[in-house]
């Protein structure tokens, strides 16, 4: 018996000793970075993967080693586009990149070429910018742990946050070079900035409440709906500034320490910005608070169900900018009003969609943040 047991022991050793140790080292960012055995380990065990065990997202790999978005890959020298392969591409435990059909198995001196978006180059923000720069401007500290800047260093009496869901950088770009968007387009250049990963409203509006990215406010995973960072909303509270959130029919996040109102489609039209606008409006009617929040659903749930580009979807553009104008024209002298999307949209031929968004591909990670000081 102890025979038996020595024998599995040397048999246990000899077959650990076999197993070839992989290195994966990643290029195409700041800098290179290694990403091997005892990194997945600690990385699926802090953020294991709902869909396999034995394997981890690349996107999640990408996103975690510095990647804020991809355009290309490149490995063994074989070259992949990112939009064929973001949802096919795993990195198994034992050093297996998986690329769709593509299985790579790597050695101890394995390189994957990482090519991120041209527009990579341009991006000056980050939604987590967006806490610090609302607490700056109301002179309030930052919420705890916000690693994002403040985007002025100007003071104002009230901020205004016009939150247009799933309305990324790029399809402003378009919409504005299409003359749909008139008021978006009189407020000035907007900052090219990127959203967090996953690209999706849970996880950032978790990065635009605490400042923080999802490693640092625990919001990784897209279907958390809460934070225990500390979040602007909390801040406020603890200064004893006013907030007044507009949501849509439902709360997609834990908003603590709002003062919120939900919209309805009480009229049926499947669309609630409509109902957003006018709660938003009458919000106003009754007085500006410290921090005004308005959150307009139509552009993405129109990219969602009918595909962006799609007429439903420029008609909520054009009707998300015209409500935009009546709330510029309603908000106090020197509000500091900051217009921004959470995350874009991209085309996608899906059973139910027709649009999505979720991974570091540019259209789904590039967000405009526009800032504008009301006369
Ligand atoms: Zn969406």
């Amino acid at each position: 018996m102890r025979k038996l047991t020595l024998i599995a022991l040397l048999l246990a050793l000899a077959l650990a000793g076999c197993a070839p140790a992989w290195q994966l080292t990643l290029t195409g960012g700041d800098a290179p970075v290694v990403f091997d055995a005892a990194a997945w380990k600690a990385l699926a065990e802090e953020l294991p993967d709902p869909d396999r065990e034995d394997a981890l997202r690349l996107e999640q790999v990408l996103w975690e080693a510095g990647f804020p978005a991809v355009e290309r890959v490149a490995v063994g020298g074989a070259s992949y586009e990112w939009n064929d392969l973001h949802d096919s591409a795993w990195l198994t435990r034992r050093g297996v990149l998986e690329l769709g059909e593509a299985e790579i198995e790597l050695g101890p001196a394995s390189e994957l070429a990482v090519t991120p978006p041209a527009l990579l180059a341009q991006a000056e923000a980050s939604i987590t910018d967006i806490a610090p720069t609302i607490a700056q401007a109301l002179g309030v500290p930052a919420p705890a742990q916000a690693t994002g800047r403040a985007l002025t260093a100007e003071r104002a009496p009230h901020v205004a946050l016009v939150y247009l869901d799933g309305f990324g950088y790029l399809r402003y770009q378009e919409a504005r070079a299409a003359g749909w968007i008139p008021n978006l387009a009189a407020l000035g250049e907007p900052l090219c900035a990127l959203t967090v990963y996953p690209s999706a409203t849970r996880n950032a509006t978790a990065a635009l409440l605490t400042g923080a990215p999802p490693i640092i406010n625990g919001v990784r995973d897209r279907d958390l709906r809460t934070t225990e960072a500390e979040t602007i909303l909390d801040v406020l509270k603890e200064a004893g500034r006013s907030n007044q959130v507009v949501e849509g029919n439902a709360l997609a996040f834990n908003l603590r320490n709002a003062t919120f109102k939900l919209s309805g489609d009480v009229d049926g039209d499947e669309n609630t910005d409509d109902e957003v606008l006018a709660n938003t409006l009458a919000v106003l009617e009754g007085g500006m608070p410290d921090l005004l929040f308005a959150h307009f659903h139509g552009i993405d749930d129109a990219g969602h169900g009918d595909g962006p580009d799609s007429p439903v979807e420029i008609a909520r553009i054009q009707e998300a900018d015209r409500g935009l104008g009546e709330i510029i024209q309603r908000l106090p002298s020197g509000t500091l009003l900051i217009v921004f999307a959470d995350h874009g949209m991209r085309a996608v031929q899906e059973d139910e969609r027709q649009g999505n968004h979720g991974t570091l591909l540019a259209r789904d990670m590039f967000i405009p943040i526009i800032l504008y000081r009301c006369p």
